[in-house]
């Protein structure tokens, strides 16, 4: 469904993906590592449509189409979905206008019949209560003076209303405590299905005791280095990456 082809992306006159492919069918989870600065945020930023990011070379398809010459809501639309690192505050609107606006324009992009208010509010504290977030959060500004932990449940909660075919998590697991990671964790698995695929970005091994990925890949210096299974991260956790820059240069 996601295919990626000799990805090249730069910022500024910088290149920073250099050739990087990569392949995700329906149903499958993708785990990226690889150290600081290899590009694991890039890759999401240049999926997404951020603007300040060139490709220069390589093509992005998801199912079929291809998703560089779509605007960034029209890559929403096509159920691509992506939690950042550092996720946005939108002050003044609320979590609960915010979410009930984005179901509306992908359920009708889907053909689906809009959720009534009260549907919709009721699917909303069901997926708060599965976040681990108070009823309350759907009233507040969107991220408007979460915590760092309350903005990762936070995109949990918009991730399981969005019902999205393809998630995208950037470090979805730093900075949160061993409970919440599971909370996160578990939503994740509560999603998994044989047509939604996760990427998930992540610096450490130890999201992956609780989401077991189909594979694992490491990015280092623009591009895919290596790819396994799961015993890959552990291999990681264990080994860092000093033992991959042969294969780097
Ligand atoms: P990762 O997520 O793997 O830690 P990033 O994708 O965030 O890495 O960054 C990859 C490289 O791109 C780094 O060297 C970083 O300094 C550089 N970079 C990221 N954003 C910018 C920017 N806005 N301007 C210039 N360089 C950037
Ligand atoms: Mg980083
Ligand atoms: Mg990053």
């Amino acid at each position: 469904m996601l295919v990626i082809e000799n990805l090249h992306a730069r910022i500024g006159d910088e290149d920073i993906l250099k050739g990087l492919s990569l392949t995700v069918k329906p149903g499958e989870v993708h785990a990226i590592m690889g150290p600081n600065g290899s590009g694991k945020s890039t890759l999401g930023h240049v999926l997404s449509g951020r603007p300040g990011y060139e490709v220069t070379a390589g093509t992005i398809t998801y199912n079929g189409e291809d998703v560089l010459a779509l605007e960034t809501e029209e890559r929403a639309r096509q159920g691509i979905f992506l939690a950042f690192q550092y996720p946005v505050e939108i002050p003044g609107v609320s979590n609960m206008e915010f979410l009930k606006a984005s179901v509306d324009i992908l359920r009708e992009h889907r053909g689906e019949e809009a959720l009534d208010a009260v549907t919709f509010m009721k699917r909303a504290r069901e997926a708060c209560t599965l976040a681990n977030l108070d009823h309350s959060f759907l009233k507040r500004g969107v991220n408007e003076g979460f915590s760092g932990g309350e903005k990762k449940r936070n995109e949990l909660l918009q991730m399981m209303l969005l019902e999205p075919s393809l998630a995208i998590l950037d470090e979805t697991d730093s900075g949160l405590d061993i409970d919440a990671l599971q909370v996160v964790a578990e939503g994740v698995n509560n999603m998994r299905n044989d047509t939604r695929s996760f990427v998930l970005v992540t610096h450490y091994q130890r999201l992956l005791n609780f989401i077991k990925p189909d594979y694992v890949h490491v990015l280092a210096d623009g591009r895919i280095v290596r790819s396994g299974d799961a015993s890959l991260a552990l291999h990681l956790e264990e080994h860092g990456y000093a033992w991959l820059d042969d294969e780097v240069a």
